[in-house]
């Protein structure tokens, strides 16, 4: 059963140069925690449909239900401890120069709850997609894929369906 507590969306900031880059992380913060409380986001959540059926895709064999049961509990892979609270670490680095082509924004591994995020893609965020980029990070972190391709399917993965959620909805209430 899903409990009513509030999920807490909390951030430590790395890497920060001005302050107005330590703002806008509050200001996505802010935006995130209010939305994942949110009963449309949950609602969103609940009725997401890819491929004709209620499902995400690579959903390691959870319901809808499940997935959403999941994100508001917040027990990340590595501490595993159901504290309702989002820890997000995102630290600003600069691209390396053999990826200056590359669209990527950043990215996390298994074996870290670390977020990177190259300083030209969070400049050129708006405070929706810095959210959505988080969130998406975080869904990674709580256990959820995607394939590394551009493939069909990858739209519909738990951490791309909920950013998408997310900056639409940030985008329709703010
Ligand atoms: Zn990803």
């Amino acid at each position: 059963m899903l409990s009513n507590k509030k999920t807490q969306v909390k951030v430590i900031k790395k890497g920060i140069k001005y302050i107005c880059e330590s703002e806008k992380i509050d200001r996505a913060r802010e935006k995130l925690e209010v939305i994942i409380n949110s009963d449309t986001f949950k609602e969103k959540v609940r009725n997401y449909i890819s491929y004709g059926k209620k499902q995400f895709i690579q959903n390691n064999g959870f319901s809808n239900e499940e997935v959403l049961q999941r994100l508001l509990e917040g027990s990340e892979i590595l501490n595993k401890r159901i504290d309702y609270l989002w820890e997000v670490h995102l630290t600003i680095i600069k691209r390396p120069w053999y990826k200056r082509f590359s669209s990527v924004n950043g990215f996390t591994y298994p074996n870290t709850l670390e977020i990177k995020i190259y300083r030209d893609s969070f400049n050129s965020m708006s405070d929706a997609f810095l959210a959505a980029f988080m969130a998406h990070e975080q869904c990674h972190n709580l256990g959820f894929e995607h394939d590394f391709r551009r493939t069909a399917r990858r739209p519909f993965s738990v951490p791309y369906a909920v950013g998408g959620i997310i900056s639409k909805l940030i985008r329709e209430v703010y």
